[in-house]
């Protein structure tokens, strides 16, 4: 895989996925949305290279509704063909919480079983995968590689260096509509107990576990449990500051 790093990544965006999907990993790649605030720019992107590529939405079972319609609705926009909705498993959800309420709790065993358990399960047989976190989303993603090797994958995260702007004239240029909670104040959006509204001033992702110390989510962690934290950035596109 360092090969592909490092021929490729200098690259970004389309740029970047389609020698991906169409060459290196063809029917060995798949999306992993959270169909969120900024996901349209990204399933977008896929869908004009290949919109059978697969995509994957880990269903919590803990999204707010806006989410699932706007799922619904970009999926016929962009006539992806592949949607797989994942579940974490009933007996990990009826062992560990049957009340639904961990994530008040352990949150990070709660993303274990809601997330990263089920992503774990969903990605055998694929050789990379494609998320759409970006630097400006601050904390550890601020010197976010675009292509990293984790448990053995290709992780791509090819809008690495987009700016906000970027995703804004990106969605506005290809008509794709916003989701829906964005313009009652969330910035960043997951399962609805762990997300708030941000204030003008704080960064994006400032919503998610609000007033907690942790700031990733469970499908950017390992398998083992650990998160990944980039300290050495790979094929990061120039002028990132890292
Ligand atoms: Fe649980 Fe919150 Fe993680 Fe969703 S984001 S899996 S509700 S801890």
């Amino acid at each position: 895989m360092r090969h592909i790093i490092e021929s490729l990544g200098h690259l970004g965006g389309r740029e970047l996925l389609r020698p991906l999907i169409e060459q290196h990993f063809k029917d060995k790649i798949a999306l992993i949305s959270s169909f969120g605030a900024e996901s349209a720019a990204l399933l977008h992107m896929v869908a004009s290279i290949d919109r059978s590529v697969p995509v994957i939405f880990l269903d919590t079972d803990k999204h707010f509704v806006e989410t699932k319609l706007y799922r619904q609705k970009l999926v016929r926009q962009l006539e992806l063909s592949d949607v797989r909705v994942v579940r974490p498993l009933a007996s990990d959800i009826a062992r560990e919480d049957a009340q639904g309420l961990l994530h008040r709790s352990e949150a990070d065993r709660c993303c274990h079983i809601r997330k990263t358990l089920p992503l774990h399960g969903a990605l055998q047989g694929f050789g990379a995968w494609i998320t759409g976190r970006k630097r400006f989303h601050g904390g550890a993603r601020s010197c976010l590689p675009t292509m990293e090797m984790i448990d053995g994958r290709l992780k791509i995260d090819p809008l690495a260096h987009y700016a906000r702007q970027d995703i804004i004239d990106y969605m506005w240029m290809n008509d794709l509509p916003d989701h829906p909670l964005t313009t009652a104040g969330y910035t960043s959006i997951g399962c609805m107990p762990c997300t708030a509204k941000t204030g003008s001033s704080e960064d994006p992702r400032a919503g998610r576990w609000a007033g907690h110390k942790k700031t990733e989510c469970g499908i950017h962690w390992s398998i083992n449990g650990k998160v990944i934290r980039v300290t050495s950035p790979v094929g990061h596109v120039p002028g990132a500051g890292c």
